[in-house]
C-alpha cells in the first residue's frame, strides 16, 4: 500500500492540522458516528448551547419586550456584518431575513421590476430545484414575455464559460446560479462569469449556500451585483436558522423590496401608515425577523471567522484532494465514477461519487458502519466535508468502507 493511502498517513495529517482544535468546540456526543453531511446540517457549536440559554431565559423570559431596543433590532444587520467579512462585502451590503428561497425570490423579482426592458433570466439545470421554482415563478408573475431559460449541463456535473457566452445576450436581465453546485460540487468562475453579465448589461445574483464559509469570497471587488446565501450549512447556524441576502451599494437605490414590509422601514414602531423605506439594506426586511434561530447562528460565524476563511479554505482543497487521491486507489476499481472537478479551484468542500448501487451503500455506511453520508437520487453519493470538524482519519474510514461494501 502507497504511504498516503494508509491510516497513519491520515492520523498523521490530524496531528500536523493547524485547525484540528476547533472540532472541540462542537457538540459530538458519539464519538464513533462519521458525520459527513455538514453541507446540507452543519454540526452544533458548544457555544450555542449555551448562547441558547441565554437568549431564551434572559433576552426573551427576563427582558420581554425590552429586549427589542436593547438586542434585537439590530440583529439583522450586526450578523450581516459578520457574514459581510467572509463574502468579501462591505458591512452595509449584507442582511440576514428569510429564508434563502424568499430572498431569492425578493432580489429576482426586484431586479425584473428595476429592468424591465430586458425579459430573461438564465439558469442552469446544476441549480439547486427550489431555486429554479422561485425564478419560474418569478418570470410568471412578471408576465410580459418574461421566461427563464435553463442551460443543460453536458456532464451532469459543470457548466462551461463558453456555453454562458454564448447566451447571455441583450435581454438577459438577471444571470442567477449557484456559485457551487450542490450535485457535483462544481464551482464557477464567479468573478468572470459576473464580469461577463456586466459587460452585456445582465446583472447577476448568485446563490452562495454551498460555498459561504468554506471558499472565501470577494463579492465587492467583482462585479456581483447580488447573492443570498444559507446559513445552517458550512456556517453550522442550526436547522432553519434564517438566511443571508447580499445587495451591491451601486444596486441599492435601484431596486426595491417587493415584499415591504413594517420591519424594512426606519422605525417599524412608529406604525406610520405611509410606507417609508429605510435608507440603508434594513429595508430588504419584511417582517418580524426570526429573533431567536438568528441570534443562535452567531457562535457558528464566530468560529469560521476566527479559524479564518483562508485557513479553512486550504484545509478543505487539501482534504478533498485526498478523497480523491483515495478515490483513485480504491474506489474507481469498484464501480465508482468521480463527479466532482478534479482542479481545486472548480470545486467546493465535498466529494461527489456516482454508483448504479448509490442507495444501497448509503443505507449500509450508515448502519453498519455508523457513517452518514447523503444520498441524492438517482446514483449519487456525497461527502460533505467540514474543514472545521471532518478529520483526516474519518475521510479515510469512510472511503475504506465504502471499498468494503461493495
Ligand atoms: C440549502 C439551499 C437552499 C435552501 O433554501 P431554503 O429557502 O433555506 O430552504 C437554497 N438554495 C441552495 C443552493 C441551497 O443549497
Amino acid at each position: 500500500m502507497n504511504v498516503a493511502t494508509g491510516l497513519d498517513f491520515a492520523i498523521q495529517e490530524d496531528q500536523q492540522d493547524p485547525l484540528r482544535h476547533f472540532r472541540n468546540r462542537f457538540v459530538i456526543e458519539d464519538s464513533e458516528l462519521i458525520y459527513l453531511d455538514g453541507n446540507s446540517l452543519g454540526r452544533l457549536p458548544k457555544a450555542t448551547v449555551e448562547l441558547a440559554h441565554q437568549v431564551i431565559e434572559q433576552q426573551w423570559g427576563h427582558g420581554l419586550i425590552r429586549s427589542w431596543q436593547e438586542r434585537w433590532l439590530d440583529l439583522p444587520v450586526k450578523l450581516g456584518r459578520k457574514i459581510a467579512q467572509l463574502i468579501g462585502a462591505s458591512p452595509e451590503e449584507v442582511l440576514v431575513a428569510d429564508s434563502t428561497s424568499v430572498n431569492l425570490f425578493k432580489l429576482a423579482l426586484a431586479t425584473m421590476q428595476a429592468i424591465p426592458e430586458r425579459h430573461t433570466i438564465i439558469t442552469d439545470d446544476l441549480n439547486f430545484p427550489s431555486d429554479i421554482y422561485v425564478l419560474q415563478s418569478t418570470t410568471n408573475l412578471v408576465g410580459n414575455d418574461s421566461h427563464l431559460e435553463i442551460l443543460q449541463s453536458s456532464d451532469g456535473a459543470s457548466v462551461l464559460l463558453s456555453q454562458l457566452d454564448q447566451t447571455i445576450a441583450g435581454d438577459t436581465a438577471l444571470v442567477s446560479l449557484c456559485h457551487t453546485a450542490f450535485k457535483s460540487g462544481f464551482t464557477y468562475d464567479l468573478p468572470a462569469v459576473s464580469l461577463m453579465a456586466n459587460q452585456r448589461g445582465s446583472w447577476t445574483l448568485w446563490d452562495v449556500s454551498h460555498s459561504v464559509g468554506v471558499i472565501p469570497l470577494d463579492l465587492a471587488q467583482t462585479k456581483a451585483d447580488l447573492a443570498v446565501g444559507c446559513t445552517y450549512k458550512f456556517l453550522n447556524g442550526g436547522p432553519g436558522s434564517p438566511a443571508f441576502l447580499y445587495i451591491s451599494k451601486r444596486r441599492q437605490n435601484q431596486i426595491q423590496n417587493p415584499i415591504s414590509g413594517w420591519f424594512g422601514t426606519d422605525d417599524p414602531f412608529a406604525f406610520d401608515l405611509h410606507y417609508q423605506p429605510a435608507k440603508g439594506i434594513q429595508r430588504f426586511l419584511s417582517g418580524t425577523p426570526f429573533i431567536v434561530s438568528a441570534a443562535l447562528m452567531e457562535p457558528g460565524i464566530d468560529l469560521v471567522l476566527e479559524a479564518g476563511i483562508e485557513r479553512i479554505r486550504l484545509k478543505s482543497i487539501q482534504q478533498t484532494q485526498y478523497v480523491i487521491d483515495l478515490f483513485d486507489h480504491l474506489l474507481a476499481s469498484r464501480g465508482y465514477q468521480l463527479l466532482t472537478p478534479r482542479t481545486s479551484e472548480r470545486r467546493g468542500s465535498q466529494i461527489t461519487v456516482r454508483h448504479c448501487a448509490a442507495k444501497q451503500i448509503v443505507q449500509k455506511l450508515h448502519h453498519k458502519f455508523q457513517i452518514i453520508t447523503d444520498f441524492r437520487q438517482p446514483d449519487l453519493i456525497r461527502l460533505g466535508i467540514a474543514p472545521l470538524y471532518t478529520s483526516y482519519e474519518e475521510l479515510w474510514r469512510c472511503v475504506q468502507a465504502m471499498h468494503e461494501v461493495i
